[in-house]
C-alpha cells in the first residue's frame, strides 16, 4: 500500500496525489468499513491495481482527520488566507473579524493579506496592519495587479492546505492564479449568485503550490458568517488577543460586567477597545 491525499473527487472516483504520480482510486469497501466518505484533503493509504504505471488503485484506509471544513468541504485544512482590499471595495472591519472569529473557531491558522495595494496609500495599509498585528496575526500586504506581496504570500503556504476567505471581489481568484498559473480560476465581475450556483454544483480541489509543497483550496470559504453554532460561552476563545481564561475571577467569565476580569483590565492596555466592542457585538449574534 501507498500514501497519498485526496486532491479531486469526480463522481465516486478519486485522484489521488501520491509519491510516484497521481492516482485515480474508488473507495470500494470503504463505506461499509470505516462509515465515512472520503473528501478531498483526505491523507488515504491506497493499493495499485493493475500495473503501476497504470496509475489506478482503490483507496483502503482514510486517515484520521485534523479537522473538515464544511464550506467548501474538505478534510483536514491548516490555514486560513484571509483576503481584504481597503478600497474598491472598502474594508469592512466588522466582516473581517467574523471571519477571523469564524477561521479561529475551526482551529486553523490565520494570515491577513490586504490586496490591492496599488489602490490606496501607504499609509491607510499600516493602519490595518497595526491592528491585526497586535492582535497577533501576520499580515501581507499584496497586489495581485502589481504582482507585490506574491512571493510573501507564497511563503506562507509552504508544507500548509489553505484554504482562501473573504468577500466577493477583492481579489482571491487572481491571487491564487498568480500561485498557481495553472488553476485559471475565474476572475472578474461575476455576481455574487452566479457564483453560488457555481461553487453549489462544483467539487472543492486541492491545488499544488508551484515548487512548495503547499496545497491551495480553489473554491472560497466563509461565505457565510452567521454565528449562531456558536455558544455564547464560546466567542471569547475566538477572539486571540484574551487569551486563555485562567486569569479573571470566574472561570465562565464572558468578560462582559463580571467583578476582576482581567480581560477588560487590559482594554486600551495590550486588548484594543475596537476589537473588545466587537466581542461585545458579536455576542448578541451567538446561538444561545
Ligand atoms: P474575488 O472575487 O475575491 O475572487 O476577486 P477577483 O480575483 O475576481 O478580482 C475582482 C476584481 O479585482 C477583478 O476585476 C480583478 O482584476 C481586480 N483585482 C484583483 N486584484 C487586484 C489588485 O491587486 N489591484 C487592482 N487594482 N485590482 C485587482
Ligand atoms: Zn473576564
Amino acid at each position: 500500500m501507498i500514501k497519498g491525499r485526496i486532491i479531486k473527487g469526480v463522481g465516486g472516483l478519486y485522484f489521488v496525489d501520491a509519491d510516484n504520480g497521481i492516482f485515480s482510486c474508488n473507495a470500494r469497501g470503504i463505506l461499509r468499513k470505516d462509515k465515512i466518505k472520503p473528501a478531498v484533503g483526505d491523507y488515504v493509504s491506497i493499493s495499485i491495481l493493475g500495473d503501476e504505471s497504470e496509475k489506478t488503485g482503490v483507496i483502503e484506509e482514510i486517515h484520521k482527520r485534523r479537522n473538515m471544513l464544511i464550506r467548501p468541504w474538505v478534510a483536514n485544512v491548516d490555514q486560513a488566507i484571509i483576503v481584504f482590499s481597503i478600497v474598491s471595495p472598502a474594508i469592512n472591519l466588522d466582516l473581517l473579524d467574523r471571519i477571523i472569529a469564524l477561521a479561529e473557531e475551526q482551529r486553523l491558522e490565520i494570515v491577513i493579506c490586504i490586496n490591492k495595494a496599488d489602490l490606496c496609500s501607504e499609509s491607510e495599509i499600516l493602519k490595518i496592519k497595526s491592528i491585526y498585528e497586535q492582535v497577533g496575526y501576520k499580515v501581507i500586504s499584496a497586489s495581485a495587479f502589481a504582482n507585490i506581496g506574491i512571493t510573501d504570500i507564497k511563503e506562507a503556504l509552504a508544507k500548509n492546505t489553505s484554504v482562501f476567505a473573504g468577500p466577493s471581489g477583492v481579489g482571491k481568484s487572481s491571487i491564487v492564479n498568480r500561485l498557481v498559473p495553472s488553476a485559471l480560476m475565474e476572475v472578474g465581475e461575476i455576481s455574487d449568485k452566479i457564483r453560488r450556483g457555481k461553487h453549489t454544483t462544483r467539487h472543492a480541489e486541492l491545488l499544488r503550490v508551484e515548487n512548495n509543497n503547499g496545497f491551495v483550496v480553489d473554491s472560497p470559504g466563509f461565505s457565510n458568517v452567521s454565528f449562531s453554532h456558536i455558544k455564547r460561552s464560546e466567542l471569547k476563545y475566538y477572539f486571540k488577543e484574551f487569551g486563555d481564561n485562567d486569569k479573571c475571577k470566574f472561570l465562565d467569565c464572558l468578560h462582559l460586567n463580571e467583578p476582576s476580569c482581567y480581560v477588560k483590565e487590559q482594554v486600551c492596555n495590550g486588548i484594543l477597545q475596537i476589537r473588545y466592542n466587537r466581542y461585545i457585538r458579536f455576542l448578541d449574534d451567538c446561538g444561545d
